[in-house]
């Protein structure tokens, strides 16, 4: 696809990035891709509207006392999808992935559906090998085999992604919807904790530090009260809080890529969602990157 070294007219960037691909360790980059989704669409439009808000954060931290100003990310805009074609924009968000991670760059994909991590880890995977760990926050086990028979759906992710990543190096957090037959699955084949994030992630930080990491983030992890502006809210998740605070465990981690996906504006209210995804953002850029 060719990445555009300096892209600055598309949109407004998000808060802190720099103008230079080429100088830039990380590249936050749009896919705003969402005609899968089994419910409400509109999360392409997540992304332009995490970067708006952006500019009402700081640039500091205080958890982390650390700031935006000594990092060097570059935020390429949206990439260009063709609407309505799955596999096409799937391969769009694939070869752009390869291409940041063969410049020896980190990528931050802002969603879009859920759907558009499965070309993103594979490249990782790809590259990064058998080590590889998946960190899935999510609301729902995206276990599916299908979707009214139709197997690429933001409901089959990680289904599709257990199959070339051992399913024991996938970790599923704050879980609390899906199908029977998805949670006896998960049962026997990935690490899936119903409801708990926090203290799951803690008690297991030991074994997985010095790995490669990969973070797929569904907003919806979130409980709706957080973060109404979202494709299928559900009930009992956790509070923004304790995501940040998941966050800050991975401190100095090896995280090698990431996504935060469906994020819906048109759904939200004030746009607290996000709001919240961009700082999201600035934490995982100021904690592990
Ligand atoms: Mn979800
Ligand atoms: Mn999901």
């Amino acid at each position: 696809m060719g990445i555009v070294k300096n892209n600055l007219n598309r949109c407004t960037g998000f808060i802190g990035s720099t103008n230079s691909y080429d100088k830039a360790d990380i590249v936050i980059i749009g896919a705003p891709m969402d005609y899968t989704v089994s419910f409400k669409p509109g999360s392409r439009f997540g992304p332009q509207k995490i970067r708006e808000l952006s500019w009402e954060l700081e640039t500091y931290s205080p958890y982390l006392k650390r700031d935006l100003e000594g990092k060097n990310y570059f935020d390429y805009g949206d990439l260009e999808l063709p609407f309505g074609n799955v596999a096409k924009s799937l391969d769009i968000i694939g070869e752009a992935a390869e291409e940041i991670i063969l410049d020896g760059k980190k990528p931050i994909f802002i969603g879009g559906e859920h759907l558009i991590s499965l070309p993103i880890i594979r490249k990782i995977h790809a590259y990064h090998g058998e080590e590889l760990v998946i960190l899935h926050f999510d609301a729902h086990t995206d276990l599916r085999g299908d979707y009214y028979k139709e197997s690429n759906s933001h409901a089959t992710v990680m289904k599709h992604v257990a199959g070339f990543i051992k399913p024991k190096n996938i970790y599923q957090f704050g879980i609390r919807s899906g199908l029977r037959e998805e949670f006896l699955w998960a049962e026997k084949n990935t690490n899936l904790f119903i409801d708990e994030v926090y203290q799951p992630l803690i008690s297991l930080i030991e074994n997985i530090k010095n790995k490669p990491l990969y973070i797929t983030l569904d907003i919806d992890v979130l409980d709706p009260a957080f973060a109404p502006g979202t494709g299928t809210p559900e009930a009992g998740g956790i509070t923004a809080r304790e995501l940040l605070r998941s966050i800050h465990i991975l401190k100095d981690c090896n995280v090698v890529g990431m996504d935060l996906v469906e994020v819906l504006p048109m759904c939200d209210a004030g746009d607290i969602t996000s709001a919240v995804a961009a700082k999201i953002i600035r934490e995982c850029l100021l904690s592990f990157f």
